[in-house]
């Protein structure tokens, strides 16, 4: 028999759809995809030559478990920078990803049936990531009022005496939502009353916009700071998704913790993305103002362009690169006969139908919504909305 707890483990439901899209594409059918969870970007120059410089150099070797002192230095630099952080070297544990440093994170303060808290919509490796420490995943659902942000009455209505961490992701995948200092002051105040770990996952702190700020819970100090483990890396600031370099600032005894977890499970993450990363942090950020730039025009574009399509209600990003859609009004209606009944039905049709990719919120948490990601070119956002606006339109 198979592990229970590794069998229990749902698939990532983003995988179908995205599947399928792909099988279309090798049929030679024109697909315009929004399911993209990733800059469309190239890993900019002069961190792609820092990698080769780092290859011929000789930086082949095993390095520290939980990474250089040179690039926990700079992360330090960055936190300090960024977010108003003091950190040193011994509280950074460098990763495999953000999402590893999100496992290690799990495995430091979990025992068998701690609590998480989880706000949905969720990211989807959260609650799974949370089942593979042995943790119970507690999906709290958020009000549409609030922009489907997590408030203090949702927290105190499942806190439990098991309660150990609540999993905070702002700027929001999948919601595009931004948390203000206000809420994430009320949220951290319930935090530290309550003794709750936050875990925050800030990887897409640099893709905000218009007036939004990206704020640490840590950056509010004392209790809740010691509390608090931050989850960040390189991968969306930087394009650099398959360099796989994420990491964590928290208190000294949790980083070693962690270290030690890693130091068994992976050893220290690849020598040459540790290179590539100090580059990123260290090197010019004109690279990050030129993505945000773009990101930031194709927001505006698709936002306007979604808002004026009927039954569809889309929730105005203010960070990241997804955009959140209620399609609540199109559920029981028929294309061509085929009722709507949830929003993988609604993605599965639009794809067969009009060659339109987009993810289902099932996978998310949330049944009634669907999320399109504006990591890809204006063309294709172009093309593909004016598809969907023509799907709805055949609804009856
Ligand atoms: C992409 C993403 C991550 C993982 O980042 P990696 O560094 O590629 O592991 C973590 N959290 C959220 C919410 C993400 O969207």
């Amino acid at each position: 028999m198979l592990s229970t707890k590794a069998m229990s483990l749902t698939p990532s439901p983003t995988m179908a759809i995205d599947s399928k899209a792909k099988e279309m594409k090798s049929q030679g059918i024109d697909v315009i995809g929004f399911g993209a969870g990733e800059p469309d970007f190239d890993t900019p120059v002069h961190i792609r030559e820092a990698a080769i410089k780092a290859i011929n150099e000789g930086h082949t070797r095993y390095t520290p478990a939980s990474g250089t002192q040179e690039l926990k230095e700079a992360i330090c630099a960055k936190f300090k920078a960024d977010n108003g952080l003091e950190y040193n070297p011994a509280q950074i544990v460098v990763s495999n990803g953000a999402k590893h440093s999100l496992f290690n994170a799990l495995a430091a303060v979990l025992n068998r049936g701690d609590e998480v808290i989880i706000p949905v919509p969720y990211w989807v490796s959260h609650p799974e990531l949370v089942k593979l420490n042995d943790g119970i995943p507690v999906t709290v659902e958020t009000s549409d009022k609030n922009c489907l942000k997590l408030s203090v009455d949702d927290l105190e209505k499942h806190r439990t005496s098991k309660t150990k961490a609540l999993i905070l992701n702002s700027p929001t995948n999948p919601t595009g939502q931004v948390y203000s200092e206000e809420e994430l002051k009320a949220i951290a105040a319930f935090c530290s009353k309550h003794n709750i770990f936050i875990i925050a996952d800030e990887i897409y702190e640099k893709l905000v916009y218009d007036d939004s700020r990206h704020i640490s819970t840590a950056s509010f100090g004392g209790r809740i700071k010691e509390l608090s483990i931050v989850v960040n890396g390189v991968s969306k600031s930087y394009a650099m998704t398959g360099w796989r370099i994420g990491y964590t600032a928290s208190s000294p005894e949790i980083a070693r913790v962690m270290g030690a977890v890693q130091s068994h499970a992976a050893s220290n993450p690849n020598s040459i993305a540790q290179k590539a990363a100090l580059a990123a942090l260290e090197g010019d950020q004109e690279c990050i103002r030129v993505m945000h730039l773009a990101f930031d025009q194709r927001r505006k574009y698709m936002y306007e362009r979604v808002k004026a399509i009927p039954c569809l209600r889309a929730l105005e990003p203010k960070g990241t690169f997804y955009l959140f859609v209620n399609i609540t009004e199109t559920i029981s209606k028929t294309f061509q006969g085929q009722r709507i009944n949830d929003s993988d039905d609604f993605a599965r049709c639009l794809l067969e139908n009009r060659n339109v990719a987009l993810v289902p919120g099932t996978g998310f948490g949330s049944a009634n919504y669907v999320r399109l990601s504006f990591a890809t070119s204006q063309e294709n956002i172009i093309e593909g909305l004016n598809r969907i606006e023509a799907f709805i339109a055949d609804l009856e």
